[in-house]
Parts: C-alpha cells; sequence; structure tokens
C-alpha cells in the first residue's frame, strides 16, 4: 500500500518553509505522495480572522502545482465548522493503515500535540505516523517532547526530522505585505502573483499565534 504524507495549515499564505518541509519528509520517508491540508478556519479562531479558504486553497494550489507528487485536498475546506485535525487523519485511516499515514509538522504544532493542546490529541497520535521538523525559533528537543507528552505511552510513531533552517512565517509575510516590504523569495512567485492581483494582506496585521 503506498505511503503518503499530510501537510496540514492554514498556508496564510503558503511558503517556502512549507515545500521545503514536505519535499524533505517526502524523500527521508519515502512518500509517495503528500497532500497539502488547508482548513476551512483553524479551531479557536473565527472565520473572519483568517483569509477566506478559497483564497488559501488556490494559493496553495499554485504552489504545488510544480510538483507532481504533491496536491492540496479540499476536505477540510468543504466540511462545515472549524476543521480538527483528528476528524481528516480519521477519514484517511479509511484509505491507509497507520503505518503508511504520514502527518507532517513543524516544531510548534508536534510541540502543541503531544502536550495535549489538540482536540483529541491523545487520541490523535494513535492515529498514524508523525513527522515533526526543526523549525528555528521552535526548538524541537526530543526531551521536551518526552517531557510533555500527555499520552502516558512511549510516542514511538513520530519522527524528528532535520530540515535547513528556514526563518519563514505566514505571519510575517502578510506583515511585510501591509508594511510594503517584499516578500520576494520566501515564497513561490505564483502565491506572490495571487496576493498582488487579489490585494490580500494589504491593510491588516494578524498573527495567529
Ligand atoms: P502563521 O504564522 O500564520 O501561524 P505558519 O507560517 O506557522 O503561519 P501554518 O499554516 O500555521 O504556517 O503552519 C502549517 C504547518 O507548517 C505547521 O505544522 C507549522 O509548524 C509548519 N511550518 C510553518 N512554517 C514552517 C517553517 N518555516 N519550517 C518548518 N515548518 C513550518
Ligand atoms: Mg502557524
Amino acid at each position: 500500500m503506498a505511503r503518503v504524507g499530510v501537510m496540514g495549515g492554514t498556508f496564510d499564505p503558503v511558503h517556502y518553509g512549507h515545500l521545503v518541509t514536505a519535499e524533505e519528509a517526502r524523500v527521508q520517508f519515502t512518500l509517495e505522495h503528500v497532500f497539502f491540508v488547508p482548513n476551512r478556519y483553524p479551531p479557536h479562531k473565527a472565520l473572519d480572522q483568517v483569509t477566506d479558504p478559497e483564497h488559501r486553497y488556490t494559493m496553495t494550489q499554485r504552489a504545488v502545482q510544480t510538483n507532481e507528487r504533491f496536491s492540496v485536498s479540499r476536505i477540510e475546506i468543504d466540511r462545515p465548522g472549524p476543521s480538527f485535525t483528528i476528524d481528516t487523519l480519521e477519514a484517511l485511516r479509511k484509505e491507509y493503515r497507520a503505518q503508511d499515514l504520514f502527518y507532517i509538522t513543524g516544531a510548534d504544532a508536534i510541540l502543541q500535540i503531544v502536550r495535549g493542546e489538540w482536540e483529541r490529541s491523545a487520541e490523535l497520535l494513535t492515529l498514524c505516523q508523525f513527522i515533526a521538523a526543526s523549525r528555528p525559533g521552535f526548538p524541537l528537543e526530543v526531551h521536551d517532547l518526552r517531557k510533555y507528552n500527555v499520552t502516558g505511552r512511549p510516542l514511538d510513531n513520530l519522527h524528528v526530522m532535520e530540515i535547513p533552517a528556514l526563518a519563514i512565517s505566514s505571519t510575517d509575510i502578510r506583515r511585510r505585505v501591509a508594511e510594503g516590504r517584499p516578500i520576494r523569495y520566501l515564497l513561490p512567485d505564483e502565491v506572490a502573483e495571487h496576493i498582488a492581483e487579489q490585494g490580500l494582506y494589504r491593510r491588516s496585521v494578524r498573527s495567529l499565534e
């Protein structure tokens, strides 16, 4: 059976940090395909605090179009209400076995999950393999993962992955656009074009943190 990766996120907007992480996971873990899954809106955030899901979906599609092993899934965008990763992984588990399904995250996200901050975190951690990438500003220590682990069992299905450091975040990109500073080379040109054409991020600076 195929081994596949799932890269979830708000992607507001998608950037090279996401793409490098997904590509490195694909190669290091011999994944046949990586699905990018933009959320409809993140839990605890109102719909109006993030950019319209269709814009985020289009930008993510444009970003992955040159990689035949990447595609974008509408599974969360088409599901009403806030997007819980556990619902998505439960749906995917109908098609893939736990050992063939890899949820890819940055260091900040995996620490939240391991600490129990996501919906049904402990159960989520049993559904598939997890790949956690080191992310500048969010040091990832295996020691911390063990210390904060809420599941009460060893996390044998959690794999830590080193990636070339990329201190890029969507928050910084939104801020740069609002301030008229450059975003070129932080994300694919096609995504920057969509932002310019649609006039996204010009006014408000929103942080999802
Ligand atoms: P924001 O600043 O709005 O929170 P973000 O840059 O963190 O945006 P998200 O859509 O929140 O992007 O992140 C989706 C996933 O990608 C998360 O698992 C996050 O940890 C990971 N990620 C984001 N940026 C990077 C990066 N530069 N390197 C590695 N992983 C990253
Ligand atoms: Mg984030």
